[in-house]
C-alpha cells in the first residue's frame, strides 16, 4: 500500500496579480472555482488569501467568509486554511477571520525577509494569533521559513499555546529567505522529527524549484503543495493554466515515489482534524 501525501493548493497569494498568468483567480466566485478544479484534481486542502484588487467595499472577514462557504458546498470534507499571513491586514487584523472557524489557519512564528519588505511576526502577535486558533479550534499550520521557527513552534506547543500535533510547513525558495537547499531540508526534517515526535510536515518550495522540494517531500515522507500563489509556471517554458493543472503535475509526481494523492478525509485523519468541517 503506497502512503497518501496530502496535497496542498495555493490557489492565490497576496501579491497583485502576475502580469503574465490570468489564471490566478481573484474574485471569491473565482476562488471557489478554482479550487474545485483542483479538488477533482486530487487537492485536499486548500490555502487561501483573499484580495481585493477591484477595491470593492467589501471586507477581508467577508470575502473569507464567501469563499468558506463555496468551498464547503463544493468540495465536500476539503480542509480549507486561511492565510493569517501577508497583506492579510497589518496586526491583529490578521486574524479577524478566525472566528469563521476554518479548520486551519497558517502560522509563521517568526519574522523574515520577504522580497520587498520584511515579514513582521512580533512574539506578541505569534501568540495573540495563536491563542484565537485556539479559542475557535481553527489548526495552525506553522510556517517555517527558517529553522528558529520550528524550534519556536514546539516551545508554543510545550507552554500550551498550540495543541498538538504539530503541523509545520517547511517554506523554502522565497527571495531574501531560505532557499530551497537540501542539507537544510533534511536538518528541518530531521530536527521537526527529534523535538516532536508526532508532527506532520509539508515541503512548499517557492519559485523555480518548486518540483524540487515537491520531490524531496514525497521522497521523505512527507506532504507538499503547490499553486499559483508559489509558482505560476508548469516547467521553464509552460504558464499554467490552472491550479487544476499544477495539482496534476503533482497528482503524477506521488506515483513516481510510491505514493499517492490523500483524500480529504485522509487527510484529515492524518492532521488529526475533525471528520467533517465544524461550523460556525
Ligand atoms: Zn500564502
Amino acid at each position: 500500500m503506497s502512503a497518501p501525501s496530502i496535497i496542498t493548493v495555493a490557489i492565490t497569494g497576496s501579491l497583485p496579480r502576475k502580469k503574465d498568468n490570468a489564471a490566478v483567480p481573484i474574485t471569491p466566485a473565482e476562488q471557489v472555482e478554482s479550487t474545485h478544479e483542483a479538488f477533482e484534481a486530487g487537492a485536499a486542502l486548500v490555502h487561501v488569501h483573499v484580495r481585493n484588487d477591484d477595491e470593492s467595499p467589501t471586507s477581508a472577514p467577508e470575502r473569507f467568509a464567501q469563499v468558506l462557504e463555496g468551498i464547503r458546498r463544493h468540495c465536500p470534507g476539503m480542509i480549507v486554511q486561511v492565510s493569517t499571513g501577508g497583506r492579510s491586514g497589518t496586526g491583529r487584523e490578521r486574524g479577524e477571520m478566525l472566528s469563521l472557524r476554518p479548520d486551519m489557519a497558517s502560522l509563521a512564528t517568526g519574522s523574515v525577509n520577504f522580497p520587498n519588505r520584511v515579514y513582521e511576526n512580533s512574539p506578541e502577535l505569534i501568540e495573540w494569533l495563536a491563542g484565537e486558533m485556539r479559542r475557535y479550534g481553527v489548526k495552525p499550520e506553522v510556517e517555517a521559513f527558517d529553522l528558529s521557527m520550528i524550534f519556536k513552534a514546539v516551545a508554543l506547543h510545550q507552554a500550551g499555546l498550540i495543541e498538538g500535533p504539530l503541523h509545520v510547513q517547511f517554506v523554502m525558495g522565497v527571495k531574501n529567505a531560505m532557499p530551497i537547499d537540501r542539507e537544510v531540508f533534511d536538518t528541518y526534517v530531521k530536527t521537526l522529527h527529534r523535538l516532536a515526535p508526532d508532527a506532520t510536515w509539508t515541503g512548499a518550495g517557492i519559485g523555480a524549484g518548486q518540483l524540487t522540494l515537491a520531490r524531496w517531500s514525497l521522497e521523505a515522507g512527507g506532504h507538499c503543495r503547490t499553486g499559483l500563489e508559489d509558482n505560476v509556471r508548469l516547467d521553464r517554458d509552460t504558464l499554467a493554466p490552472s491550479n487544476a493543472a499544477l495539482v496534476k503535475q503533482l497528482v503524477a509526481l506521488c506515483g513516481e515515489y510510491g505514493r499517492r494523492p490523500a483524500t480529504p478525509a485522509e487527510a484529515r485523519a492524518l492532521l488529526k482534524l475533525p471528520a467533517t468541517a465544524a461550523r460556525s
